[in-house]
C-alpha cells in the first residue's frame, strides 16, 4: 500500500478504536476489557488488508499492563542490550459520569459518549492510546526506522491512582530476577523512557517540555483521622468530638506550606510554584445522628510541591498542626495519618529533550517528510516551558528506573474542554500528530551515537 494511503488507513482505524475505548472507560485497575482490545486491534493490524500486525511481549504486566518488543532491520538477534528507547501510554478512565455539552459543533467533533455511568475518559488516556497503537503497527511495517535499535512500548494500567507503573517495574524486577536486568532498567532501556500527554488549552500542535528538571510536581494524597470519644448530644462536656480540630485544621491547611518557611527558614517553592495544602474531603459523625456527639472523622488533604522531600516536610508540618489544634481543643484526640496515591516528581533529562526537539523539527520543518500525509504537521512545534505541569504523574517511576526520559505535553487547542471536566473528550485531530511524532522520536533516539 502506498505510504499516504496506509497512513491515512492507519489514523481513520485508530479514530474508530479510540471512540470504541472512549464509549467503553473502565478505571485504574479495572482494565482487563481494555487491554484485550488493545492486544486485538494491534494483533490484527488495526483491520488493515495487509498490515501483519503485532503481539504483545507481557500482558497482565502489574495487573493489566502490555509491554510491546519492535526490533530494527539491522537489530542483532544475539545483542542483549540493543540501543532501546521506552514510549509509555496510559491506559485508564476516571470515575467520573460524561456529560458532553449540549452543543452540536462540540457534538458532531466528539466520541460517542461513555456506555458506563461513573466512568469516563476524561484524561485522554483512549487519545493516548490509540496514538502509541497507531505508531507502532507504522513502525512494524517500516522497522528499517529502528535500525540497529529496539523500541518498548508499555501500556500502562492505573495512572490515576499512581500504582500502575510502580506495579509494572516490580512486576518486570520479579520476572528478571535482579533490577538490572529488569526490562525497564537502565541497562535495557539506554535512550530514554517518553510519555505523552494531551494539554487542553494550548494551541492545537504546541509540543510542551522542561527542558531538564522537574516536569510534573509530587505529590500524596493525606488521610488525618481524628479520633475523639462520643457522648450523647444532650452532654457534649462527656464527650470529645473531632469537629473543632478537624475544622480548625481545615481552615489552617492552605497556610501550612508557610509555616514550614517560618519555621524552618527554608521555602518550599520551586519552579513549579509554591507547594501547597488543599483540603478535598471532610467527614465527621453521621447525617442524621442528630442525638449523637460524635467519637471519629476524617480530614483528607492534597499536599503538592517540586519534590518528593518537600512533600515529605510537609506531611510533617500537618502531623504538627493536627497535634497543635487537638491540644488547644483539650486534647486526649489519638491521631492517625494515611498516605494515599503518592507520585513523585517527573524528572525530565536534557539528553532525551534534545532528542524531542530533533523529532519535533522531523515532523513540522518545512522539508517534513511528512507533509504529503497531512497539513496537521505544519501545526507542530516545540515549546520550551519555564515551568512544570501543576499535576502529577506516576511516568516518573519510569524516568527514575530508566534513568533518563521526558514528559512531553501535547496542545490539543485553546478551546478544549479541561482534562478531567464533565464534557471533556480527546481531539481526535491530534492522533495522527503524535503517531508521527512518536515515530520521529523512536527514530532519532535509536540513531547510532558517533564514537
Ligand atoms: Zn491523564
Amino acid at each position: 500500500m502506498p505510504r499516504t494511503a496506509l497512513f491515512s488507513s492507519l489514523v481513520a482505524s485508530s479514530r474508530t478504536f479510540r471512540h470504541l475505548l472512549h464509549s467503553n472507560p473502565y478505571v485504574s485497575n479495572d482494565e482487563a476489557w481494555t487491554a484485550k482490545k488493545i492486544v486485538d486491534f494491534l494483533a490484527g493490524g488495526a483491520g488493515i488488508p495487509g498490515v501483519r500486525g503485532i503481539q504483545p511481549l507481557r500482558t497482565g504486566c502489574g495487573g493489566h499492563g502490555l509491554v510491546y518488543e519492535l526490533r530494527g532491520s539491522l537489530c542483532k538477534a544475539s545483542e542483549e542490550y540493543p540501543p532501546t528507547v521506552l514510549l509509555r501510554s496510559d491506559i485508564d478512565a476516571l470515575p467520573l459520569t460524561e456529560r458532553p455539552s449540549s452543543s452540536s459543533d462540540a457534538k458532531s467533533k466528539r466520541a460517542p459518549v461513555s456506555s458506563r455511568p461513573g466512568a469516563h475518559h476524561a484524561c485522554g488516556h483512549d487519545g493516548h492510546t490509540a496514538m502509541l497503537s497507531a505508531a507502532l503497527l507504522w513502525l512494524s511495517e517500516h522497522p528499517e526506522i529502528l535500525g540497529g535499535g529496539r523500541v518498548i512500548a508499555v501500556f500502562q494500567p492505573a495512572e490515576e491512582t499512581g500504582d500502575g507503573a510502580k506495579a509494572m517495574i516490580e512486576a518486570e524486577r520479579a520476572i528478571a530476577g535482579s533490577p538490572d536486568a529488569s526490562l525497564f532498567g537502565i541497562r535495557s532501556i539506554s535512550r530514554g523512557a517518553f510519555a505523552f500527554h494531551n494539554i487542553p488549552g494550548r494551541p492545537f500542535g504546541e509540543v510542551l517540555f522542561v527542558r531538564q528538571g522537574v516536569a510534573a510536581r509530587a505529590s500524596t494524597g493525606l488521610e488525618v483521622r481524628v479520633v475523639g470519644a462520643a457522648s450523647h448530644a444532650s452532654e457534649p462536656h462527656l464527650g470529645r468530638s473531632p469537629m473543632p480540630v478537624l475544622a480548625a485544621l481545615a481552615q489552617r491547611a492552605s497556610t501550612i506550606p508557610q509555616e514550614v518557611q517560618r519555621t524552618s527558614g527554608q521555602s518550599l517553592a520551586g519552579p513549579g510554584g509554591a507547594a501547597l495544602v488543599t483540603p478535598v474531603h471532610m467527614h465527621v459523625g453521621n447525617a442524621g445522628d442528630f442525638g449523637v456527639l460524635p467519637a471519629s472523622g476524617k480530614l483528607c488533604l492534597t499536599l503538592r510541591a517540586d519534590n518528593t522531600h518537600a512533600v515529605e516536610a510537609l506531611v510533617e508540618a500537618v502531623r504538627d498542626a493536627a497535634e497543635e489544634e487537638a491540644t488547644l481543643a483539650g486534647g486526649g484526640y489519638e491521631i492517625a495519618m494515611e498516605r494515599i496515591e503518592p507520585f513523585p516528581a517527573v524528572v525530565n533529562s536534557r539528553g532525551t529533550t534534545d532528542i524531542l526537539t530533533r523529532a519535533v523539527t522531523a515532523v513540522g520543518s518545512s522539508s517534513s517528510s511528512w507533509k504529503s500525509v497531512g497539513d496537521f504537521v505544519e501545526r507542530c512545534g516545540a515549546t520550551e516551558m519555564e515551568k512544570p505541569f501543576p499535576w502529577s504523574e506516576d511516568f516518573a517511576h519510569f524516568t527514575s528506573e530508566c534513568g533518563s526520559g521526558a514528559l512531553v505535553g501535547l496542545g490539543a487547542g485553546e478551546q478544549w474542554s479541561a482534562l478531567h471536566a464533565e464534557d471533556y473528550d480527546f481531539n481526535d485531530e491530534l492522533l495522527p500528530l503524535g503517531a508521527v511524532l512518536w515515530v520521529e522520536i523512536a527514530r532519532e533516539a535509536l540513531k547510532p551515537t558517533p564514537q
